[in-house]
């Protein structure tokens, strides 16, 4: 019997419906399609499949949501952190239009998924905003959302007044919103996405750390320490804990990113008269900084917010003190700093360019890595497309702008410094963009 699972401190474990954990895995399984990672990428695709009646058995080491997916901020982003939709389009031509069309599409895809599996997630279709947080950048909002309109996704520019009145705040001058955005309970999320995959026909083992997959020429091998499964699929949805379980597991793929520590954490509820006077209209926001201020509330109207912050003493302590009083900054209708009553963290992947890469693993086998940042709504599209395409649709007219994974030289350096691009980030914030 194994003991269960720790999960990270967040406000999420709190608040989401508890789960049953599956079994882990023992002894030998075949079935269609093997999917390893519990995050919302390995169930959307999982879900997928489940629904086309297709055998499907999805590998967690650890447990459902355990990941990314359990821990982060909670906020439907129907666009990226740098590529913008015709970068897509100039690297990839028509599959970088695919993919800049299926990131739009990416948040109203999630929210109808919830509601067609009916799942409990506290989820606010409330819109997405990305406040400008200098005059030079409004621009850059505008032309923001006129690209992202070219790709089908709605996304309007509000001016100045219009912005404080939905913030509740005049630090911001103007800003893109997304009204298919909005935000959830991420970890509720994922346990529901896993109860829906499971109630649709597919399995999901937990406590089950892939240690080795290859194919042999005609099925995927895949290998646990308990447990082998044989499957004509394989999908790779590890992100940015790639290795972390398994130092092993896709070794070139894992170390093409570098795992970042972002933190989050939440306030005590708001009081109504305080709450009524910041975004009235409940979106979820973060804003054009590279040092990212963002927040939204959760279904007790907490403040969930959150940020990075540089140098290894302290962290916890020194994080909530700056969140809270960027909070403040924003919102001196607090009257004081908010306390931080949850922090936590988890880590997310980052890559040199900020672009989201898609790996052919062989012989319908799939991956995707390097988030950046935004991967609740990209994580379940991409989960979708690559199940699609191990469900026999031509990849020619798929989202899946496929390259080879190439490891960073220096990885465990990579690693180390990383962290310290925000001081880079933070000194760009201060510049005004050339556009
Ligand atoms: C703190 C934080 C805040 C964030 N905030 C936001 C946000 O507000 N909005 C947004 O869009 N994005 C956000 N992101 C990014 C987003 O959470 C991720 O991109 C997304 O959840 C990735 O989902 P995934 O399923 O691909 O990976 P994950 O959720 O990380 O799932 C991968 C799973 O694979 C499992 N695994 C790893 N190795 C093995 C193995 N060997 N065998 C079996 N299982 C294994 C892990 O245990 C894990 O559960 C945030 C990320 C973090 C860390």
């Amino acid at each position: 019997m194994n003991s269960p699972v720790t999960f990270p401190p967040s406000i999420w474990a709190v608040t989401s419906p508890p789960r049953v954990p599956a079994a882990p895995l023992t002894g030998d399984v075949v079935t269609d399609t093997v999917v390893i990672g519990a995050g919302f990428t390995g169930l959307s695709a999982a879900l997928h499949l489940a629904k086309a009646s297709r055998d499907v058995v999805v590998l967690e080491g650890q447990a459902v949501g355990w990941g990314a997916s359990g821990v982060n901020n909670g906020q439907v982003i129907p666009t990226l952190t740098a590529a913008e939709p015709d970068m897509w389009v100039a690297r990839y031509g028509d599959t970088g239009r695919r993919f800049a069309e299926l990131i739009g599409a990416s948040a109203g895809m999630l929210f109808d998924t919830i509601r067609a599996e009916n799942i409990q997630a506290d989820a606010e279709q409330t819109g997405w905003f990305q406040p400008a947080h200098s005059a030079g950048r409004t621009k850059l909002s505008q032309l923001r959302a006129d690209n992202w309109q070219r790709f089908g996704l709605e996304a309007h520019y509000l001016d100045r007044t219009a912005t404080t009145d939905l913030l509740g705040s005049d630090r911001w001058f103007g800003g893109m919103l997304a009204p298919s955005g909005g935000h959830v309970n991420p970890l509720a999320l994922a346990r529901g996405l896993a109860g829906a995959v499971e109630s649709h026909g597919g399995t999901i083992h937990e406590q089950s750390c892939v240690e080795s997959y290859v194919h042999d020429g005609i099925k995927w091998v895949v290998k646990t320490k308990h447990g082998t499964v044989t499957a004509r699929a394989l999908i790779l949805a590890t992100n940015a804990y790639t290795g972390e379980l398994a130092p092993r597991l896709a070794k070139r793929i894992a170390h093409s990113i570098v795992p970042v520590v972002s933190w989050q954490m939440s306030t005590e509820p708001l009081s109504d008269e305080v709450r009524s006077t910041i975004l009235k209209g409940r979106q979820a926001v973060s804003d054009t900084r590279g040092d990212l201020r963002f927040f939204h509330y959760d279904r007790d109207n907490r403040l969930i917010t959150g940020g990075a912050i540089l140098g290894e003493w302290n962290v916890q302590e020194r994080m909530a003190k700056k969140a809270a009083s960027n909070l403040m900054a924003s919102f001196p209708q607090l009257k004081s700093p908010p306390k931080m009553t949850h922090v936590w963290n988890g880590f997310l992947s980052m890559n040199w360019d900020r672009f989201p890469r898609v790996h052919s693993l062989g012989p319908n086998g799939w991956a995707w890595i390097g988030c950046n940042g935004r991967g609740v709504a990209l994580g379940s599209a991409l989960g979708r497309e690559m199940a699609r395409a191990v469900d026999g649709e031509d990849t020619a007219g798929l989202a899946l702008p496929v390259t080879k994974s190439h490891a960073l030289p220096f990885h465990p350096i990579a690693r180390r410094i990383a962290p310290y691009y925000l001081a880079w980030m933070k000194l760009k914030d201060h510049v005004e963009p050339k556009l």
